[in-house]
């Protein structure tokens, strides 16, 4: 088959049954997906080539039951920057959304018990500073000076068939000093070698980097800040939802009078029945 048959045949979307052109198919694993279906998945899912026609149809059946938990969520407290987190402390229930608009980007409502893990990954950049001399070459200062600049990011694991982790960016640009990694020092185009010394020299006065200086920044700390409330408050609400379940699995009915006791009593504190 030519290219352009290939253009006109129509494909059917495997999960839907609906017709696709050839330009908006997606490939799954056995099979094809169109448009529509793919809008209606998690924002937070990316993993489309190894999916099966089968996890899209389950994806989509849950997302639809997330419709109802998008509308009864309540959020109590809201952190973050650019993407934000919200949760809902009454349910304990959690989503993450770009600006916040959890119902525009139909976010996932997760039960703050699907987390396994919270972190804050910091991401250290480093780079030499150089400078041009008034010759037009590029240098090494002496010693080497290197420029530091991080990202923070928050990651959660969930236990969700079709989620295996959120990540994302705390600091919307990179937490730096505003060093520059090239120095044009020699501008004016006037050849001055003991100009150049001169400033080299003064720059960094042996110095060999900025990290001090860029790690005790009040943007770095503002960032550090957030990332961990985040962390903190979602590790909270996932040790006090897991306590719930605990204490729910914990209680048992007494076979005389019906009464809720504790799975380990030995007799009923309401009928004094042996248990
Ligand atoms: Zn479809
Ligand atoms: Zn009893």
């Amino acid at each position: 088959m030519g290219f352009l048959d290939r253009v006109f045949e129509k494909k059917i979307c495997n999960v839907c049954g609906a017709p696709i052109d050839y330009f908006q198919n997606k490939k799954l694993q056995n099979g094809n997906c169109c448009k529509k279906c793919l809008s209606e998945l998690s924002p937070w899912f990316s993993n489309l080539k190894a999916s099966t026609v089968e996890n899209i149809r389950y994806q989509l059946y849950c997302r639809k039951q997330n419709y109802e938990k998008l509308n009864a969520f309540n959020p109590t407290k809201v952190m973050g920057t650019e993407y934000k987190v919200l949760v809902d402390e009454t349910k304990r229930e959690f989503a993450v959304a770009k600006n916040g608009n959890y119902l525009q980007c139909k976010a996932d409502i997760i039960n703050c018990s699907d987390i396994n893990r919270c972190t804050v990954d910091i991401i250290e950049h480093k780079k030499e500073v150089e400078y041009i001399d008034s010759n037009g070459e590029i240098h090494s200062f002496v010693p080497p000076y290197f420029a530091y600049s991080y990202d923070l990011f928050v990651e959660i694991g969930v236990t969700i068939s079709y989620i295996n982790v959120i990540r994302f960016k705390i600091n919307p640009s990179p937490i730096d000093n505003g060093q520059e990694e090239v120095i044009n020092i020699g501008q004016n185009g006037i050849i001055n070698k003991f100009k150049d010394k001169m400033y080299t020299n003064r720059s960094y006065n042996g110095k060999t980097s900025n990290l001090e200086e860029v790690r005790a920044s009040t943007s770095y700390k503002k960032y550090d800040s957030i990332a961990n409330e985040i962390k903190d408050c979602l590790l909270y609400y996932k040790n006090q939802q897991m306590e719930i379940k605990n204490a729910e699995m914990s209680i048992i009915h007494c076979p005389w009078c019906n009464s809720k006791i504790l799975k380990n009593s030995t007799s009923c504190n309401h009928c004094g029945g042996p248990i």
